[in-house]
């Protein structure tokens, strides 16, 4: 009898991991897509609705010309081609939150192709991560979509036994940002989503609110044998409403399949839901049961032409992009990577810090009292920087009073504190006090009476002989002792430029 030659069983380090992400970001044009109803979050239940966005027989739609310069600028800020003619097509299905029983998107005219963005990763890594720790991640296409209405499950009198829907949201402009099947792991799509949502929010054609939903993210995992080129088959988990739940669907998710291969199963094609409060994805729908989208090109909509002149108007509004500022703010300023990394998290962040750094006498200073005294503080009393009560005009003055030897380190961190107290007191989110009411209001006594530092250091330098003995046989790292010393004796309070002058004077 023929014995079969057992292939070597698979271990779950023989997996490879491929996600691909589709994001759909809302833009933030005053009207919709199609009809000039307002555009807006949070009004009453359909007031913001007429015969087109209702999708009334007869009506007809008319192409937001907004809407179509912000979605050009998104793609040129995602390094896309845009495609001089793009076409509208109709997606064909039924939902009770798409009265037209369609949706017009585009298919195989996008507006744009060919994109990329470059995530951080540990250099060299084994998944495509080059020597400087960067993995360009390509954007396969960007497209022009209407968003559907919403169906409201909760919140009503009769919500228990009836479902609204709410058709405010119907036409409301949106792309579709198709990534290639590039990422590898949870964190890697995290750090793409980062900074396509930092990128987007530096064009402004969007919030990327993902509370509000202007931001959403689908996420298509799939598993294969390493060294094989075919992809697995993928599944697709819908809607993840954070970017560390998207994290964690897709680890969950990678787990699940490599499971499921070794125990002898097989991945099916299929829609799944992350349910975050259990950390698993849970089946909603197989791809057999999925619909045939009947895609054909909108018959109310002439093709989309962007010719090169329209191109180049945009283009020209195209500001500095978050990776392009950090580069320049690390050369301009002297401030590290990560100095930049956290100043240029939101434009207008980045606007104040370059003001106050531009006002301040030392620019690194002010970096570094962003870091050392304002991070903390903020992350201590949950806030977001934009949020914080010390502005970065108030950290500029802070940085100048400090380099000018007008209050000491300690002084400033006292001082930091007392613009804070306000915001750890506050249940109604009261903001704190700014640098310059407080430092107004307290002066800090600071001791630049030379008569007295003099009368302070002669006392430190007669108690203690030795040190003065080594200082004097060459230790002149000793000077930072006999400084220490003043300070502790005037408790922080005494002018350290002074001090250093004096000490320096009668020792030397
Ligand atoms: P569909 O037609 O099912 O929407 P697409 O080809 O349009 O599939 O791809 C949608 C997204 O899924 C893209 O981001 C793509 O990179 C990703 N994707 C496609 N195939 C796979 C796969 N086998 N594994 C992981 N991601 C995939
Ligand atoms: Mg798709
Ligand atoms: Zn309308």
């Amino acid at each position: 009898m023929a014995t079969l030659a057992t292939p070597p069983a698979l271990t779950r380090a023989d997996f490879e991991p491929v996600i691909g992400l589709e994001v759909h970001v809302q833009l933030l044009t005053a009207t919709k897509i199609f009809c000039s109803c307002a555009n807006q979050f949070g009004s009453a239940p359909n007031s913001n609705v007429c015969p087109v966005c209702l999708g009334m027989p007869g009506s007809l739609p008319v192409l937001n010309r907004k809407a179509v310069e912000f979605a050009a600028l998104a793609a040129m800020a995602l390094n896309c081609r845009v495609n001089e003619t793009s076409i509208f097509a109709r997606k064909n299905y039924f939902y009770p939150d798409l009265p037209k029983g369609y949706q017009i998107s585009q298919y195989d005219k996008p507006l744009a192709e060919h994109g990329w963005i470059d995530v951080a990763c540990s250099p060299n890594n084994a998944t495509g991560g080059d020597a400087n720790g960067t993995k360009r991640i390509g954007i396969t296409r960007l497209h022009m979509e209407e968003d559907a209405g919403k169906s409201l499950h909760d919140g009503f009198a009769d919500s228990a036994s009836k479902t609204a829907i709410d058709l405010n949201r119907t036409g409301t402009p949106l792309v579709e940002i198709v990534s290639e099947p590039d990422l590898r792991s949870g964190d890697e799509a995290y750090e793409y989503l980062t900074r396509l949502r930092e990128i987007i929010l530096y064009t402004g054609v969007s919030d990327g609110n993902m509370e509000e939903g202007s931001l959403r993210c689908d996420a298509n995992v799939s598993v294969r044998p390493r060294g094989q080129e075919k992809l697995g088959t993928k599944a697709e988990i819908k809607n993840v409403n954070s970017f560390r739940f998207v994290r964690e669907a897709i680890a969950y998710e990678i787990e699940r399949q490599i499971e499921l291969i070794l125990g002898g199963g097989t991945v099916v094609q299929e829609t799944r839901l992350y349910n975050s409060a259990e950390g698993r994805t849970y089946s909603m729908r197989s791809k057999e049961q999925a619909h045939d989208y009947r895609y054909f090109p909108e018959p109310d909509l002439l093709p989309l032409v962007v010719d090169t002149k329209w191109q180049a108007e945009i283009r020209s509004r195209l500001p500095e992009l978050p990776e392009a500022r950090r580069a320049r703010m690390v050369a301009e300023y002297g401030i590290t990577e990560q100095d930049a990394g956290v100043l240029t998290a939101s434009r207008t962040l980045a606007d104040q810090f370059e003001s106050a750094a531009k006002a301040a006498k030392n620019p690194k200073r002010v970096a570094n009292l962003v870091q050392g005294e304002l991070m903390g503080r903020l992350k201590a009393a949950g806030l977001e920087i934009e949020q914080s009560p010390v502005s970065m005009a108030g950290v500029a003055m802070s940085a100048d009073l400090v380099e000018e030897g007008k209050i000491s380190g300690k002084q400033l961190k006292e001082l930091y504190d007392i613009c804070f107290a306000g915001v750890a007191q506050s249940e109604n989110g009261a903001r704190g006090e700014d640098f310059a009411a407080v430092y107004e209001r307290e002066k800090p006594q600071q001791l630049s009476d030379s008569v007295a530092i003099e009368k302070i250091v002669d006392e430190v330098i007669t108690a203690s002989p030795k040190q003065v003995e080594q200082y004097r046989a060459g230790k002149t790292t000793m000077m930072a002792y006999f400084v220490g010393q003043v300070m502790k004796a005037t408790k922080g309070q005494a002018n350290p430029a002074m001090v250093n002058e004096v000490v320096g004077r009668k020792l030397g």
